[in-house]
């Protein structure tokens, strides 16, 4: 098919419209604009009724959460980061999950103002890989320690669904020895970033094995949508966006993640929208998103509105919205990406952020141009390359160096990818959640991909305080009531000592 015949056919209305109500949809303009200008005088005993919510795991409403995020005493924000805390402690304990992102193809028929991949952008170097390429960069990042991956597409004839099967399968197939120790590197999730689909390609999509589905609606503000995404272009059909995480659902996927890109429009306006969202899903399907983006703008190839928009967010009110979205959706997973300059990542994780990236590369092959020469001579230096990236990093750290500082803030990392392989996904893995009992699992299961990590990726420098957050997991697992119950620290203590021995991806 020709570009044009392709896009054409991309659409299907039908896909839209079972889920609209009376042929609207969930967003509501009016109605999030006078719950936040109606709830701008609360006291902080409401305030503090609301934390208490959120720290009992319930899920907050739009009234609720509009008064946190009207908030303007210092002193109860600092209670909010405080209880941000609390409720990630509660249920996802110290740790925090690794993943890299994989960018396949930066073709695109699309003209979102924002972004360097857009089809317009001349500047832009476009390449798409091959299955082989594919394979490389996968070997690159599964050598640096990386088990779970987010691969991402532009939205092109030349990487449909058939393309983004043929390279998800091709990085499930690589597995390489490690560098240290006697395991190997392989790639045990791959969670996929790519335009909204129709049911029958998101099923294609399940049926070749991934976690989950992600896409972000960028602003959930209907006329920015309009003025950033021209009509006429697949992007420019909000509602075709608005639905995908519905479709993935249809289509049997049933951990879908969301996001916002800040800096687009109103941030209070955007986090409303993405609880608005989150409703909706829970509506329709029972459940919720399992993870929540808040990616902030930044410059890209042959684009000045990043410099230009009024709606970009500074560091002290990203800190805000990432502890609003923390306490009003307190069992969801929420993702702080390398957009992000370490120093606020590390204040955004203080409150409540549960995932990031390191390594990164996002440029078409980035990982083999660029970490495979780090991998051989630490002293490489690495320039972006705005014209084959999306857009710009603030953390390119290795995987290795970001690892050692949070181990030295007592945080473990984690690779753990069983919940998805073990059937806990979906409305199985909200339950465990809502009722704190994923993180126990988590907790175990980080401590196995930790000790995997330490002896087959670490530095010296990182084994070292690694060791030592080892220990006090494996003293708090012992300690812990729920453990003991049963033969739950028993198979535990015998599965470490398989993987201490050189067993690999050993996981309950
Ligand atoms: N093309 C697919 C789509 O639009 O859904 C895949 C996603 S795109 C490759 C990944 C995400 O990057 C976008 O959804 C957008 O939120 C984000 N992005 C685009 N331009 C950006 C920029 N200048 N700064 C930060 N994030 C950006
Ligand atoms: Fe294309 Fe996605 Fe970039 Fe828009 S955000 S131009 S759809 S890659």
């Amino acid at each position: 098919l020709s570009v044009k015949e392709w896009t054409a056919q991309v659409i299907k209305q039908d896909e839209i419209d079972r889920y609209l109500k009376n042929g609207r949809d969930f967003i509501d303009e009016e109605e999030i604009k006078s719950l936040l200008q109606n709830n701008r005088k609360s006291d902080k005993t409401r305030v503090r009724d609301i934390l208490a919510k959120s720290l009992a795991i319930e899920r907050l409403g739009p009234e609720e959460t509009a008064v946190l995020l009207n908030v303007r005493d210092d002193d109860l924000w600092e209670e909010m980061y405080e209880t941000g805390l609390k409720v990630k402690q509660k249920v996802y304990d110290n740790r925090i999950v690794f993943f890299a992102p994989l960018y396949c193809s930066n073709y695109c028929v699309n003209s979102c103002l924002y972004c360097g991949f857009r089809a317009e952008n001349s500047h832009e170097k476009r390449r798409r890989l091959t299955m082989e390429e594919v394979k490389q960069e996968t070997e690159v990042m599964v050598t640096e320690g990386h088990k779970r991956m987010m691969i991402v597409y532009g939205e092109h004839p030349l990487s449909d669904v058939n393309y983004m099967c043929d390279t998800i399968r091709a990085a499930y197939e690589v597995k390489k020895p490690a560098p240290r120790g006697t395991g190997f590197g392989q790639i045990r999730r791959i969670n996929v970033n790519a335009a909204p689909m129709s049911i029958a390609d998101l099923h294609k999509l399940w049926e070749v094995g991934i976690g989950t589905y992600q896409v972000f609606q960028e602003t959930y503000h209907k006329p920015s949508y309009a003025s950033l995404h021209p009509a006429g272009t697949l992007k420019g059909n909000y509602r075709w966006r608005l639905y995908a995480l519905h479709r993935a659902m249809d289509a049997g996927i049933d951990d879908v993640a969301m996001g916002a890109l800040f800096g687009l429009y109103d941030w209070r306006f955007e986090v409303m929208g993405l609880l608005q969202h989150t409703i909706d899903l829970e509506n329709h399907f029972g459940i919720g998103p399992h993870t929540i983006s808040f990616p902030r703008m930044t410059p890209a190839s042959g684009s000045d509105f990043s410099a230009n928009s009024s709606y970009l967010v500074d560091d002290s009110s990203f800190k805000k919205l990432v502890t609003v979205l923390r306490l009003a959706v307190p069992y969801t997973g929420l993702i702080v990406t390398a957009r992000e300059a370490p120093g606020i990542k590390k204040e955004v994780i203080k409150v409540g952020c549960t995932q990031t990236d390191a390594s990164t590369r996002i440029g078409i092959g980035g990982y083999t141009e660029t970490l495979k020469a780090l991998q051989e001579r630490e002293d490489y230096p690495y320039e972006q390359d705005q014209d084959i990236q999306q857009f710009t990093l603030g953390e390119t750290r290795r995987l290795d160096a970001v690892m050692r500082e949070f181990a030295e803030m007592g945080m473990i990392s984690s690779f753990c990818t069983a919940g998805y392989r073990c059937g806990r996904t979906g409305d199985k893995i909200m339950g465990l959640l809502k009722s704190c009992k994923e993180g126990k699992f988590c907790k175990l299961n980080a401590v196995l991909t930790f000790r995997e990590y330490l002896d087959d990726f670490a530095s010296p420098a990182t084994k070292k305080v690694g060791e030592k957050v080892i220990a006090k997991e494996m003293e708090e697992i012992r300690n812990e009531p729920f453990f003991k119950k049963g033969t739950l620290l028993a198979t535990f203590e015998e599965m470490l000592r398989r993987t201490e021995a050189g067993e690999r991806d050993v996981y309950i």
